[in-house]
């Protein structure tokens, strides 16, 4: 089925619904705003809130471009290279058209087992601005390596942030999937906020007031969530997953998450599969009666898969863990995808 819309407004015109918030997320929406919104750039917020509250009840209508792509030849806008593609979403709705952003990952990568290649290479020599995910998303640091041989200066999206602190085989690590909470998104674009100000002090106007509207996004985002699941039993909000990405996200909404795959799919430490976890999520899904699995975009679905049948559950579907969804699909920004992975959750579980 396709939808032809010559002016997105007129759908403003359409909603119907309102998105309540409770005290909790007032709280944060009166921390993470800005001190005064007036004039047009309220009418801009208030159009805007109308827009985004419509996308997201219709559910699959996707939002601003976002994908990897080279820079143009012949362009002389400065370049941001991210690792992950929802950091290069995140930098792209603050800077616009002023810079050319390029995610190293494409959806569907891995970033813990990611080999950068020469290619990757020559793009980290075209940056301006790098930015890592950082907590050790990157296997092996691989994009700080990239930045410091290229000879570029390095951001931490997550600078600042409080971790999920995960207790491993006696070892402390830091959660590094803090994107799954849209409180830590805004937190993450905060710190690209203030290194694109910092270097392009002439667009700081523009990069504040794209910054502020995207936080009200994030706000709206994570109302809509809260209302989303109050479809979900609580006794059914298990989530269980291939690796232990959602923790953030399982925090945030009340869920409780198992995944037989540790924080990282790649040989580090407390990471990967061991019997323990396998037999843990098996007997969690038998004796708290799961109605269903999930598999990742950027894991390989096969052991869930296996442990379904094995369990006798069903898979609910694919959820975006640590890479968004293809251009042109629903998933291919960062709203896009955790709208879909509600879709898909309510819908499994509720
Ligand atoms: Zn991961």
């Amino acid at each position: 089925m396709f939808i032809v819309a010559s002016a997105p407004q007129v759908w403003g015109l359409e909603m119907s619904r309102e998105v309540r918030y409770d005290s909790e997320t007032i709280f944060w929406m009166k921390r993470t705003a800005g001190n005064t919104i007036s004039g047009t750039f309220y009418t801009t917020i208030v159009t805007s809130f109308l827009l985004v509250c419509v996308l997201m009840l219709w559910g699959r209508v996707s939002h601003v471009h976002a994908q990897q792509a080279e820079k143009p030849v012949g362009s002389h806008k400065p370049v941001i290279v991210a690792s992950t593609t929802q950091i290069a979403d995140f930098a792209r709705q603050i800077v616009g058209d002023r810079w050319h952003v390029v995610s190293i990952l494409a959806p569907g990568a891995d970033p813990h087992t990611y080999m950068p290649t020469p290619k990757d290479a020559q793009i980290a020599a075209s940056a301006d601005l790098t930015i890592e995910n950082g907590l050790h998303l990157e296997g092996k640091n691989w994009m700080a390596t990239l930045a410091k041989d290229a000879g570029k200066p390095l951001i931490t999206a997550t600078e600042g942030l409080k971790p999920i602190v995960l207790e491993q085989g006696g070892e402390q690590i830091n959660d590094p999937h803090a994107w799954f909470s849209p409180r830590n998104a805004a937190i993450y674009v905060n710190n690209i906020l203030r290194a694109v100000s910092r270097m392009d002090p002439d667009g700081a106007v523009e990069y504040s007031a794209r910054a502020k509207l995207y936080l009200q996004e994030l706000r709206v985002l994570d109302a809509w969530i809260r209302e989303q699941f109050n479809q979900v039993h609580p006794q059914q909000r298990i989530l269980v997953t291939s690796h232990d990405a959602f923790n953030y996200f399982a925090k945030e909404y009340g869920f409780k998450n198992e995944a037989p795959i540790g924080w990282s799919t790649g040989a580090e430490l407390g990471a990967g599969m061991t019997p323990d976890k396998l037999r843990q999520v098996m007997q969690s899904i038998k004796s708290r009666g799961v109605k269903a699995l999930f598999v990742e975009s950027s894991v390989n679905p096969k052991l869930m898969r296996e442990i379904a049948s094995e369990t006798g559950t069903k898979i609910g579907g694919q959820l975006y863990s640590d890479s968004m969804g293809e251009a042109g699909t629903a998933g291919e920004t960062y709203i896009g995808m955790m709208r879909e992975n509600v879709l898909t959750i309510v819908t499994a579980l509720h």
